[in-house]
């Protein structure tokens, strides 16, 4: 069976696509409150919701990110914030979404993964049918949960076969060698998914090296410690591997300490092929328009390469040619548009 994307619809078409965006990292604190209005709080979160939203150390994010999970526990939780999720991403100008769900923490608390499924996949197509971006669903592992949670993963993605666009790996980089997801990365693409996987975010040069040469990865998440190694980056540019970037986490997870120190400029200049996304939106307090700012705003990047990303973001996403070649006209045809408007407003 093909992996790529169902078709667009044309009138939803719209010129940015997202590729790697967490749907539990999207819970705004207003949402996560309502939710505990319904199923009570558990009892170890502070009774504030902001203050899992301001994180000082990348443990701390990841302990956040857990803790967030807590909220979700039933399916109509799991609808209600891809709805959510697919408002926020129609007002980005988002036409599709390549959106990271870590089913396995719900499962081992006993939610079916999928009623979960059914669940989001109406929310999606409830929210499409009135204009929003089509969605994809990556199964991400937590890392250090371990081969047993990826072994999980693949479980829920043969039950639910043509309805999964891929598997991930995310979490702690550290905890467990790649060696130990290897054969189950490849029993993924035997089974039609695409494969991709976080690496080179708190982790050095060495565990990019693993994602693509031990894992198999399609794209890395992150990866933007490649910069440090030139043999890495000489490689990634000669197989012509895209890094999902996602430059404001970066900073909130304090990966990189401030905009100055961000690499996106260096590997923009090494020639890798770039994608800017926004990652957990609501946990980093950002969104793919500020994501796409900050490239010019914060790290000084000209119009040109801006947009060479933007379109990267498409060229490298996992879907069809056909829908590629619809939304980069739609890129084309706005640039060119906000360029003429750009003119008649300075003359
Ligand atoms: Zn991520």
């Amino acid at each position: 069976m093909s992996p790529q994307r169902a078709l667009l619809p044309r009138r939803t078409a719209r010129s940015r696509v997202e590729i790697h965006l967490h749907l539990e990292g999207s819970i705004s604190p207003a949402r996560l409150r309502a939710l505990w209005e319904v199923s009570g709080r558990d009892p170890s979160l502070p009774s504030n919701p902001e203050s899992l939203y301001r994180h000082r150390s990348f443990p701390e994010f990841l302990q956040h990110f857990a803790q967030i999970t807590k909220a979700l526990n039933r399916p109509e939780d799991l609808a209600q914030i891809t709805t959510d999720l697919c408002r926020r991403l129609k007002r980005q100008g988002v036409a599709a979404a390549e959106v990271f769900f870590s089913p396995v923490i719900l499962t081992r608390r006993g939610i079916p993964f999928l009623e979960m499924l059914d669940a989001m996949d109406e929310a999606a197509a409830r929210e499409r049918a009135r204009g929003g971006p089509a969605l994809a669903w990556i199964l991400d592992g937590v890392r250090q949960w371990g081969p047993g949670g990826m072994e999980e993963n693949l479980r829920c993605a043969a039950m639910a076969a043509g309805r999964i666009l891929g598997i991930g790996i995310g979490g702690d980089e550290r905890s467990v060698p790649a060696e130990a997801f290897a054969a189950l990365f490849h029993a993924a693409r035997q089974m039609g998914l695409r494969t991709v996987a976080h690496a080179g975010e708190f982790d050095g040069p060495e565990s990019v090296w693993k994602a693509v040469e031990v894992l198999g990865a399609e794209r890395i998440g992150h990866g933007i410690r490649s910069a440090e190694d030139p043999l890495l980056l000489a490689m990634l540019r000669r197989r012509r591997i895209p890094l999902e970037v996602c430059p404001t986490s970066n900073l909130r997870t304090g990966v990189v300490r401030r905009w100055h120190d961000h690499p996106l400029p260096r590997l923009v200049a090494a020639g890798i092929r770039i994608t800017v996304n926004t990652d957990d939106p609501a946990l980093f307090r950002t969104s793919l328009h500020t994501e796409y700012q900050a490239l010019q705003r914060r790290l000084g990047l000209g119009e040109a390469a801006a947009l060479r990303i933007q379109t990267e973001g498409v060229r490298a996403s996992f879907l069809s040619p056909s829908d590629k070649r619809r939304i980069l006209q739609r890129v084309k045809v706005t640039n060119s548009t906000s360029r003429l408007i750009g003119r008649k407003t300075k003359s």
